[in-house]
């Protein structure tokens, strides 16, 4: 495990004014409990999401975490942000004690889901279709839509100013399999997301594929772990430095993901993947990448 070092100085008025300590962290926990995040609490219904900030100084990049789940790349987030600087904003919204990837609340007697990364876009047809009903005969109207989209709003606006958004995800990375559902039925499970999934394949075209210009793979690299990039020179350095890379082009589906609406609004955006669990590699990751953004 890397041992992050703080430094941090002491007030003038202090005996030890021009002294600088050094804390070695041998936890990551422990890491992590050094920065306390500003919690700011946004009502969707009769429930909540809670942003978590964590600012730890420098304004060069900002990490962003929407799928609450995803663990690995939230710890890999917090490592980097202590040894890189920057500012990291998480969503917090179960209300079980576990983690979950969709957003659940409760409004009007009815319980609305949707995906996080799905909500950042300007066309309300988009939007409202990522919004879905899972309980009760309401529907997503427009008092529902403008919550989510007031959220999509919250979160884009802490991230207001930097002028590189990094976002953490995680994926499953499994193959196709027929998994057995009420003894005897066969459900069929195509293979989860990958790099792989913006290869064009079998002359069959999707979202990821039709979004996406350039593609490097290296062969000794699991195709779990990957960037998606938004400018061309971010690719050609990843390229430089043999990481998977994918790139998005300039008319990308709008399908409410962050990515797109970065590139709408032209600010450059990394999207760091790793399998879920694999908190190492992707601080690895993310250290190749910020390593060679502070030589610039
Ligand atoms: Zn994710």
């Amino acid at each position: 495990m890397t041992i992050p070092v703080f430094y941090a100085d002491f007030p003038k008025a202090c005996l030890c004014r021009y002294l600088t300590i050094v804390v070695v962290c041998l936890t990551s926990s422990f890491v992590h409990a050094q920065f306390r995040p500003l919690i700011k609490k946004f009502f969707l219904g009769q429930d909540s999401v809670r942003l978590a900030i964590y600012d730890a100084g420098g304004k060069n990049f900002a990490f962003v975490h929407v799928h609450e789940n995803e663990e690995a790349s939230l710890q890999a987030g917090l490592t980097s942000l202590a040894a890189f600087g920057g500012k990291l904003i998480t969503l917090q919204h179960s209300r079980d004690g576990s983690t979950k990837r969709n957003v659940t609340f409760r409004h009007n007697k009815t319980t609305f889901s949707f995906d996080p990364n799905r909500i950042f876009t300007h066309d309300r047809s988009v939007l409202a279709a990522s919004i879905t009903v899972i309980k009760g005969k309401g529907k997503a109207d427009n008092s529902v839509i403008e919550m989510v989209d007031a959220l999509a709003r919250a979160i884009w606006d802490e991230l207001a100013g930097y002028p590189l958004i990094i976002a953490l995800h995680n994926n499953k990375n499994k193959p196709s399999e027929y998994s057995t559902r009420w003894l005897f039925f066969k459900h069929y499970e195509p293979e989860s997301y990958s790099i792989t999934s913006y290869v064009r394949k079998f002359d069959q075209v999707s979202d990821s594929n039709k979004s996406c210009s350039d593609i490097y793979i290296n062969p000794a690299i699991n195709n779990s772990e990957f960037f998606i990039v938004t400018r061309r020179s971010d690719f050609d350095q990843l390229l430089r430095l043999r990481y998977n890379v994918v790139l998005q082009n300039d008319r990308p589906v709008d399908d409410g993901s962050m990515s797109v609406l970065a590139a709408k609004n032209g600010i450059r955006y990394i999207n760091a993947e790793a399998k879920h669990g694999r908190i190492t590699e992707q601080t690895a990751m993310l250290r190749l990448l910020l390593d060679a953004e502070v030589k610039k």
